[in-house]
């Protein structure tokens, strides 16, 4: 239970604040999260994590020297956006490349990818090492798709301990990818958590019992017992992860672990520390040398009761790199020397917030049609936000009507802004896909940049757009969101509405037809296409989990994708009517 909060909205960037308040020795804030208020050497590889607000100490307690360069915070339990992760990584580079490392889920990866697209373009180098060590959300045979959880730490140490000692980009990926094959955890949890101002925790488990394996935002777990003992809770720990040796490990006798034993929010020190206590016994009686034990918190889910136990198999380069000091604001490890504070430099703005590229009148004439268009968006989310959180959560957490709100509402604004800086068509839809991305949040916002950007591209500054270029930029929008997302049509996503929408408007086009014309008969495919993913199962984000319960509703993502096109339809019918 959460008791204190202002307006909850403000929680996220709220609580930053005070952090850096507080911290101001290890961090500054910039846009999007924080960063190193220290000087690092110039050359040196950038770690940069992040995730959703709501686990600290991560992200933003484990910046400083040793440690992260940066930390990326999105609002709670929602991904950073693209943009966050975006000016983050920039401010923390330090011309070395930039090295990203955060828990696999689909959110994060989807914009912390954008991101890394973005900074490559600019000529930037950077790699990603997503952390796996949950080893109860996928089999071995699936690895790749374990979320992280406690076991961050030890990736982001390795990763940041290579970058202190020089180590190029290269070798800090491989150091890092070493250490997530060598972290494994695993957990339990006795109560959900509830976020500021939520009315009922986010999930419950029931009274005396235990949830097993359940993911840190109440993501199914495999399985649901008695609350054991103390002992009969470390049993069940070290049993499952000593059946499960990381490649390179045939024996658990005479290997070297650092154990951590994780409280997920509101477990007691005392309480851990009892269950520690033949955690060490057990893993001793295997013949494990146990290397720098950690009881305490490194990743919590709010106010969540839980624990975790990672274990962390070293190797000798491993040990090495283990061995170097950290000093951030929640977690610190041996001496580090004094060091250097930055000069006070002014959290980034983004440098093209004002000054819109040249445009002709035919573009601009254009823009200003498309600015209407993200209205008329604005307002069909408005009309249905209510019903859109309902579906989301029957299967999802909710959310969807109001992260669509917040998104189209900030396109709206930025896409006035720039229609009334004289920007052309492709400036102001860009800038309404940034602003949607970076304001929506959760895995949808992310989705509408990539749409709209896709979008953008094909309408240009200068000229206009016939309608095979308009019909190829929802092509391209439709192959961008299936490169993004990773969904195919019948997972029950988003994507079951655009591919049909994208390919009739292309054979509407090709047959001869206007756009008006195409455009109206592809959204009707569209709703059709929306309405019949009712009868699917969901294969993709947070609903995969929670499957059955949605057989019978429809997919949010993508009704609300098919009221959308469909409304931008009879505007442009209802525009036409007007110049006729
Ligand atoms: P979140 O899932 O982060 O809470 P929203 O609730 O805003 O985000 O959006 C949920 C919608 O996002 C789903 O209904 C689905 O249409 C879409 N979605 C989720 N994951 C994917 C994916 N990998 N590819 C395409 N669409 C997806
Ligand atoms: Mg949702």
């Amino acid at each position: 239970m959460t008791r204190l909060w202002n307006d909850p909205a403000d929680f996220a960037d709220e609580m930053i604040d005070g952090f850096v308040a507080a911290n101001g020795r290890y961090v500054r804030r910039v846009t999007g999260g924080v960063v190193r208020s220290t000087v690092s050497p110039a050359g040196q590889v950038a770690v940069v994590v992040g995730g959703g607000s709501g686990h600290y100490p991560a992200f933003g307690g484990l910046v400083g020297p040793g440690l992260a360069h940066g930390a990326a915070m999105g609002n709670l339990f929602a991904s950073p956006s693209t943009q966050q992760v975006y000016a983050v990584a920039k401010a923390s580079d330090n011309g070395g490349g930039v090295f990203f490392s955060y828990g696999n889920y689909a959110g994060d990866v989807l914009n912390f990818d954008a991101a890394q697209e973005r900074l490559r373009a600019e000529g930037i180098a950077c790699e990603t090492v997503t952390v796996t060590d949950d080893i109860f959300s996928a089999s071995t045979v699936e690895k790749h798709k374990r979320r992280g959880i406690a076991g961050d730490l030890t990736v982001f140490r390795v990763a940041a301990a290579a970058a202190e000692a020089g180590a190029d980009l290269a070798e800090v990926t491989r150091l890092a990818r070493l250490a997530n094959e060598r972290t494994r955890s695993f957990g339990v949890a006795f109560t959900g958590c509830t976020l500021p101002g939520a009315a009922q925790p986010l999930f419950s488990v029931p009274e005396g019992r235990m949830a097993v394996g359940l993911g840190i935002h109440g993501e199914p777990g495999i399985d649901e017992t008695d609350i054991p003992t103390a002992d009969g809770l470390a049993e069940l720990l070290v049993d499952k992860l000593l059946q499960e040796l990381p490649d390179g490990v045939d024996n658990p006798e005479g290997a070297r672990v650092v154990p951590i034993l994780n409280g997920l929010g509101s477990l007691k020190y005392e309480e851990m520390f009892v269950v520690y206590r033949r955690i060490a016994q057990l893993l001793e009686a295997a013949g494990i040398e146990l290397v720098d034990p950690h009881v305490g918190e490194y990743c919590t889910s709010f106010d969540m009761a839980g624990t975790s136990l990672t274990l962390f198999w070293l190797t000798d380069e491993l040990a090495a790199l283990w061995e170097t000091p950290v000093d951030t604001p929640a977690y610190r490890r041996g001496a580090v020397a004094p060091q250097e504070r930055a000069m006070d430099a002014a959290p980034g703005t983004p440098a093209e917030a004002d000054a819109v590229p040249a445009a002709d009148d035919d573009s601009r004439r254009l823009a200003v049609r498309v600015a209407a268009a993200v209205e008329t968006i604005a307002a069909t989310v408005d009309a249905h936000v209510d019903e859109l959180g309902r579906i989301d959560a029957i299967a999802g957490d909710g959310d969807h009507g109001i992260g669509m709100q917040r998104g189209s509402h900030a396109a709206r604004d930025a896409a006035r802004t720039a229609r009334d800086a004289g920007a052309g068509a492709q400036t102001v839809l860009a800038r309404a896909a940034d602003a949607w991305s970076d304001r929506a949040g959760g895995t949808s916002g992310a989705l509408w940049g990539v749409i709209l950007q896709a979008l953008a591209a094909r309408l240009g500054d200068t000229g206009s757009p016939d309608a095979t270029a308009i019909a190829a930029g929802v092509s391209a929008a439709s192959a961008g969101v299936m490169a993004y997302g990773k969904a195919e049509p019948g997972d029950k996503t988003l994507v079951d509405a655009l591919v049909p929408f994208a390919s009739t408007l292309s054979a509407q086009v090709d047959a001869g037809a206007s756009l008006i014309d195409a455009w109206i008969v592809a959204a009707d495919a569209a709703t059709r296409a929306a309405d019949a993913t009712a009868d699917l199962l969901p294969r993709m984000g947070r609903a995969r989990s929670h499957g059955q319960n949605s057989v019978g509703t429809p997919d949010p993502g993508a009704i609300s994708l098919a009221l959308i096109v469909t409304a931008v339809g009879e505007q442009l019918a209802a525009e036409k009517e007007t110049v006729r």
